[in-house]
């Protein structure tokens, strides 16, 4: 297992992270709990959660295997959420995650889920960010930190107001352009970073010949792949994977056992090549941000990727819960195609448009 600093913190925390939400049968939090003993016996130590992931059953997964853990001789730490805007209802979610996870103290706890600037001004307006911040001098929370859908550039002004000693962000080989800023910005200012979804929600390994230039040698399989790629972004702290059983966690640790560092040149090559000729699907890089009616052109091409490979979860879904929007609003659309001259791929975009309507309408 690889180990890197956690921002400024002097934690030493496991490159692979435990994401608590892919559980195969959360109903059974013994046997569930015992595939947290199993990563942490491979040498995971970074274990994150949330309440409401499985059916709200993993946090109380995630405190029934820190009893366990805790007789062990082992270093971990627990990282969980809260989106909530009130802060005293922050509080009430924070103390109940406490109790469900047999800690006495949170080690990362994110202000979860912030999903536009406004939303963020909301976060400080309804009081979430000082509740955080209280909890934190009371102890209950070693270290305050952010999950966010934002764009690279928001991400940086977030980072900026320094209220937090990290992010947990979405990042992949598919959207990079999309929060690459936010990745440099979190380096800079010496916070952590933790990555959401490094296979692009299973559309990487799902589509292993549309992605096969991601292998840069000939033993990789492209799983190794896609995580070499974001193990070569130094300011990466944490690649969370969501382990549905034991043998996803031998898999994903003999990737990481196996990583040996790209040169420049190999990195720059897959990033130009995602840039550049990545045929057919949107990479996020929201050069299309020029909408006069303000439609968020790049959420929508982005859902419509789910029709040109396969990928997990409802098109409706990705709309409503990655993106916070939905079909209508495209309603406002003029046709005026300004987007479409914008498009670094140069791609059909009002066609897309049309095509994800009539495929949520089927859904
Ligand atoms: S075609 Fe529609 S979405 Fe694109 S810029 Fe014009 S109004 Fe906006
Ligand atoms: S639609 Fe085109 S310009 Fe917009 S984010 Fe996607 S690839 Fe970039």
């Amino acid at each position: 297992m690889i180990y890197r600093e956690y921002g400024n913190t002097g934690e030493k925390v496991s490159i692979l992270g435990f994401g608590g939400m892919r559980f195969e049968n959360p109903s059974d939090i013994a046997g569930s709990a015992e595939i947290l003993l199993h990563a942490l016996n491979s040498g995971i130590n970074y274990f994150d959660t949330a309440p409401g992931y499985c059916g709200d059953k993993s946090e109380d997964i995630f405190g029934t295997a820190v009893k366990e853990m805790k007789k062990l001789d082992k270093n971990f730490y627990i990282s969980t959420k809260s989106s909530q805007p009130d802060g005293s209802e922050l509080r009430r979610q924070l103390e109940n995650s406490l109790k469900r996870l047999n800690v006495d103290q949170i080690d990362f706890y994110n202000c979860w889920y912030v999903l536009t600037m406004e939303d963020w001004e909301g976060r400080k307006k309804g009081g979430a960010v000082e509740a955080i911040l209280q909890a934190e001098k009371e102890g209950l929370i070693k270290y305050p930190v952010f999950s966010t859908h934002l764009p690279g550039s928001d991400i940086r002004k977030v980072i900026e107001e320094n209220y937090f000693k990290g992010v947990t962000l979405g990042y992949s080989a598919i959207n990079f352009p999309f929060r690459e800023e936010g990745i440099l910005a979190a380096g800079e200012n010496n916070m952590g970073v933790v990555v959401m979804n490094p296979l692009g929600g299973g559309t990487i390994t799902q589509n292993p010949d549309s992605f096969d230039f991601i292998r840069v040698r000939q033993s990789q399989n492209i799983l190794d792949g896609a995580l070499h790629f974001l193990m070569n972004n130094k300011n990466i702290s944490v690649m969370l994977t969501g382990f549905r059983n034991k043998n996803d966690i031998d898999t994903a640790v003999a990737t990481v056992d196996s990583f040996k560092p790209y040169t420049n040149v190999e990195v720059n090559k897959i990033k130009k090549h995602i840039e550049n000729d990545f045929n057919n699907l949107c990479t996020t890089c929201m050069y299309c941000n020029v909408c006069p009616v303000d439609i968020p052109v790049w959420k929508f091409v982005e859902t419509a990727n789910g029709l040109y490979c396969d990928a997990d979860g409802s098109l409706n879904d990705r709309l409503k819960y990655h993106w916070g929007t939905n079909i209508s609003g495209l309603d406002s659309c003029t046709e005026c195609r300004l987007c479409e001259d914008a498009c670094t791929q140069h791609l059909p975009i009002l066609e897309r448009f049309e095509e994800l309507k009539v495929a949520i309408g089927d859904q």
